[in-house]
Order: structure tokens, then C-alpha cells, then sequence
């Protein structure tokens, strides 16, 4: 783990005091860090390079074109922290500051200490039925918010989007000794199977950075001039909300089994794949998880977004419904 000396120091945010790196991409770093006025413990800052710099090919050249400053980029940051600071929900990563520096915008955010879903199921294989549905639903609930009170359309919901608040896991009683190269793993823990108060406990979503605004006569968001807005805008951003709902039903059937419903090597393949609607309850995986979950999957990975289940529709099926004493019993 790296220490707090060799974090690197960006000008302009001297108030956060870096404590770790928690991820990077290709122009972003995202940091734990604390807060020197104490106002916050902790928080996720996300820093973003404004140039991306060009591959050695082009050493040769003065250096003020080896930057290549990205106007898209930046409409797209600004992009996504105005639709943050827009938004309030228990299950959404909250925005707590933006600024920026010559070369770096700095996203400032609630802290998810428990990390994302996708290390989740890959640590434990797959989710129980009931996990799943308290993940899901969670997920479902800040979807709704989204799609019916926001008019904001998510588009990139997956499991390195969706993240625990706080850590899932109570850290074990007896760490075992770090083998050496092995300082990304963390202590393991226990995992706390109780789903209640204090057990996995919550998740948020994040990342609206693919994420838009929709035209929606119930909230009337930006688009203002309603009555000129042409059938085909209205039916398109109608659809827009759907993507979200197909990606729920690939995070509910990669959590039920530890493998995503549409794969394969060749790229060409895969696409052939997710345009025919082309998955299956692969046996012998399947064949434990109830027929209930997997109705609910199948109108979810519904080609035709007309026909495919609306927010609401997917918070009104049984399975979603029933309570994991259900489960249980029907197990
Ligand atoms: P990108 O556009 O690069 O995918 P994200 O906003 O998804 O940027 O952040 C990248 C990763 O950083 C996430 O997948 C997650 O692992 C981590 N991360 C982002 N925001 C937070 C947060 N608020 N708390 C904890 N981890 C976070
Ligand atoms: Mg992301």
C-alpha cells in the first residue's frame, strides 16, 4: 500500500489530504483522502488530467503540441458533475466539491470504503438469492430516482460502478501474513452474511460520467421547447432509459451465477450475441436459482426496449417483491 509520503501532491487541493490510491484509468487517479478542516473523516477524489499527452512518436515536436487539450473531455466532466450536483439519493455517490487546476479537474465524493461490486462477486463466486436482491433493489431504487424524478439516465451501470458503503466485510480476527507481491490484496476478512442493519450493508451508485439528461414531459428537464421536439426525439429518449434497465439485468444475472450473461472472446461474436438477445440459464449453474429471478431476468434482457420491463415494472415483480423469508421457504 502506498504511503502517505509518496502520494503525489496537485496544486489547488492542499485542503484533502491524500491517504491511498483507490483506482486509476486511463486520465484519472480516484484517491482516498482525509479532510484538514475535519469537516468531512474521509472522501473519493477523483483527479482528471485535462491534457492527454501524445505517444513518444511525437518527442521531436515542440512541447506545446504534444498536449492535446480536450475540449469533449471537458464538456463531459462538467457534464457529469452538473448532473451530480443535481442529484440527492441515499443510494448515489454524492458530490461534495469540484475544482480544478491548470492541468487537473478534481472531483471531490462521498467515500464508498467497501469498493465495487465486481470484487465482491469475484471474491465470493456469486451472491445468494437474497444478497442479490438487497444489492439489486438498491441499485433499482436509485434507478428509480433517477429515471422518474431526475430525468437523468445513468448508462454505464455495471459492477465497477456500483459500490459498498461502508465495507461488507468485519476484518477477520486472525490476518494471514502478506506473501510477498501481494500488497494489492487486502485482508480478506469474514464475509457478514447478515443482510440487515449493519450486515453487507449499502450500496451507491457512481460514475455518471456516460450518464445524460432525457426530455421527460413528467419533469420537464432542460429541454424546454416541448412542443417542437420532433416524435422520434420523444420515442428515442423514451427508449434512453431502457439501456439502464438492461444493464440491471445483466448486473442481477452476473451477481445470481459469477459469469455475465453475454461473453465471448471474439469481440464481432459478442456483439452478434447482445443484438439477438442471445443468453442462456446455463446448466448446471442455474439450475438452483429460482425460476422466479429468472423470469425477471428475461424481461429485463428484453430486445425490444418497448417490451422490456420499465423501472417500475421490475420494482413490481414477485421476486423483487417477496421477502427473503420467501426465499427461503420456497428453497
Ligand atoms: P471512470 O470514469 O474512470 O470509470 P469512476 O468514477 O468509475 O471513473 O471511478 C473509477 C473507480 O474508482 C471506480 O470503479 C471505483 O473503484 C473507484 N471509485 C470511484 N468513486 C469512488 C468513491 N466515491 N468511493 C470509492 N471508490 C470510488
Ligand atoms: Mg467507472
Amino acid at each position: 500500500k502506498e504511503t502517505r509520503s509518496k502520494m503525489p501532491k496537485y496544486p489547488g487541493l492542499e485542503r484533502w489530504i491524500l491517504v491511498e490510491k483507490m483506482g486509476d484509468g486511463a486520465f484519472s487517479n480516484v484517491y482516498r483522502a482525509r479532510d484538514s478542516t475535519g469537516q468531512y473523516e474521509q472522501v473519493a477524489i477523483k483527479v482528471v488530467r485535462k491534457f492527454e499527452m501524445n505517444s513518444n512518436q511525437s518527442d521531436h515536436l515542440h512541447p506545446s503540441v504534444k498536449k492535446v487539450p480536450k475540449a469533449a473531455e471537458r464538456a463531459n466532466i462538467l457534464k457529469e458533475v452538473q448532473i451530480m450536483r443535481n442529484l440527492d439519493h441515499p443510494n448515489i455517490v454524492k458530490l461534495i466539491d469540484f475544482s480544478e487546476s491548470r492541468q487537473y479537474y478534481y472531483i471531490v465524493l462521498e467515500l464508498c470504503p467497501g469498493g465495487e461490486l465486481f470484487h465482491q462477486i469475484v471474491r465470493l463466486t456469486y451472491f445468494s438469492e437474497d444478497l442479490s436482491r438487497h444489492v439489486i433493489l438498491q441499485v433499482a431504487q436509485a434507478i428509480e430516482y433517477l429515471h422518474e424524478t431526475s430525468g437523468v439516465v445513468h448508462r454505464d451501470i455495471k459492477p465497477e460502478n456500483i459500490l459498498f458503503y461502508p465495507c461488507p466485510f468485519v476484518p477477520s480476527q486472525n490476518p494471514k501474513p502478506q506473501q510477498p507481491g501481494d500488497e494489492e490484496k487486502e485482508d480478506e476478512g469474514e464475509f457478514t452474511a447478515g443482510i440487515g442493519s449493519g450486515g453487507i450493508g449499502k450500496i451507491k451508485i457512481a460514475d455518471f460520467g456516460l450518464s445524460k439528461v432525457i426530455w421527460d414531459s413528467q419533469t420537464m428537464t432542460p429541454c424546454g421547447t416541448v412542443g417542437y421536439t420532433a416524435p422520434e426525439i420523444v420515442k428515442d429518449e423514451r427508449y434512453s432509459k431502457s439501456v439502464d434497465m438492461w444493464a440491471m439485468g445483466c448486473v442481477l444475472y452476473t451477481l445470481l451465477c459469477g459469469f455475465p450473461p453475454f461473453y465471448d472472446e471474439s469481440i464481432q461474436v459478442l456483439t452478434e450475441k447482445v443484438a439477438r438477445g442471445q443468453y442462456t440459464f446455463l446448466s448446471p449453474w442455474w439450475d438452483d436459482i429460482s425460476k422466479s429471478a429468472q423470469d425477471l431476468i428475461s424481461h429485463l434482457l428484453t430486445v425490444d426496449p418497448e417490451k422490456r420491463y420499465t423501472i417500475k415494472e421490475f420494482l413490481n415483480h414477485p421476486w423483487i417483491r417477496q421477502t427473503d423469508e420467501e426465499t427461503t421457504a420456497a428453497a
